[in-house]
């Protein structure tokens, strides 16, 4: 299967309305964070927003709210092997409803506190409800993970295993039916996700690129594939899937959730093929698999899923994009 992450609609307007040049900061529009000089140090910087209705369903369970919202700010750290040092909190709300905002402030700070970041400020206002969070953290400016960073030959890793959060979001919706045990665990990663902080700490100066995984592994990893003028090659036999994935009765539906579904916040990364050792141990130390699933060639920046002959796949619904058809 070939996948093109650009001219997305949601990817092309952002680069029509909102790519500019930077001279102050060190990276700008294009990867998981934004990199600024701070002292020896760079500042990894991202913004992500959650909105009722697109993002979670309106009855989500606020104290799981709460966490996710920091979840995928933390996730975008983890992406760039920064640590997480202060964050704010915008909120629009619909009207004040203490038995909704205490719950959801005490999953926010509790995942605020298991990563030692604090809340620093915000704005509150009223309206339908969405929630955004910016967040920064710190890394080394030559050993920040950006995606523009992947060579030919380098080993392509994923965290984890992808698809879990899309196949709890198709049995909320009801395309499928899962049993009570693969229903939890799959529900938990859609709700609860727990972002890979440790893990893109350990890749400092071993990862040669990383992303996390947020609208799906092939559309993420074509955005590596795209800053860095890359093609891959994914061996479809290496990627992992949980017992979920393996049990479900439609397997057409968990192989798109797999290769494409969004909201895992696993990490894809590249690094030399020299540092496989280092990168088990990276995995060990941070206590998450990390899997090695193809490799970086020459060519178009192109996601290439082959099959156990090594013949190329053909799988649909590639990744989320909010503004396609
Ligand atoms: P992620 O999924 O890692 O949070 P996104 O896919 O949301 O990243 O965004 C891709 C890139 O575009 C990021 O570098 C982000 O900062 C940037 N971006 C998104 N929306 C805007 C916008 N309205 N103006 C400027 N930059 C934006
Ligand atoms: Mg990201």
């Amino acid at each position: 299967m070939t996948v093109r992450p650009a001219p997305s609609p949601e990817f092309g307007l952002i680069a029509r309305y909102f790519t500019r040049p930077v001279t102050r900061a060190l990276l700008g529009v294009g990867d998981d964070c934004a990199l600024v000089h701070c002292g020896n140090e760079a500042l990894a910087i991202t913004t992500d927003m959650l909105v009722a209705g697109t993002h979670f369903l309106p009855d989500t369970d606020p104290h799981a709210l709460g966490h996710k919202a920091l979840a995928v700010n933390l996730s975008d750290l983890a992406a760039m092997g920064a640590e997480p040092a202060w964050f704010t909190l915008s909120l629009a709300l619909p009207g004040i409803d203490d038995a909704w905002l205490r719950p959801f402030a005490e999953g926010l700070l509790a995942l605020a506190d298991a990563h030692g970041i604090e809340l620093i400020g915000g704005d509150t206002t009223r309206g339908p409800l969405t929630i955004s969070v910016t967040a920064a953290g710190a890394v080394p400016p030559a050993e920040a993970l950006r995606r523009d960073g992947a060579a030919v030959g380098d080993d392509v890793w994923i965290s984890g295993s992808t698809g879990d959060a899309a196949l709890g979001l198709a049995h909320l919706q009801k395309q499928i039916v899962l049993d009570a045990s693969n229903a939890a665990t799959c529900l938990e990663r859609l709700h609860r996700p727990q972002p890979r902080v440790a893990l893109g700490r350990a890749l400092r100066g071993i990862a040669s690129s990383a992303a996390d995984v947020s609208d799906g592994l092939l559309a993420d990893l074509g955005h590596i594939l795209e800053r860095s003028q890359r093609g891959a090659e994914i061996e479809f036999e290496r990627l992992p899937r949980s017992a979920a994935l393996r049990d479900c009765a439609d397997q057409k539906l968990a192989l798109a959730c797999l290769v494409g579904g969004g909201d895992d916040y696993e990490l894809v990364f590249t690094a030399l093929p020299e540092r496989r050792a280092d990168i088990e141990a990276a995995g060990k130390a941070a206590g998450v698999p990390v899997t090695r699933i193809g490799r970086i060639v020459e060519g178009e920046p192109v996601a290439c899923l082959l099959d156990a002959g090594g013949k190329p796949m053909h799988i649909e619904r590639p990744g989320f994009d909010h503004f396609a058809a």
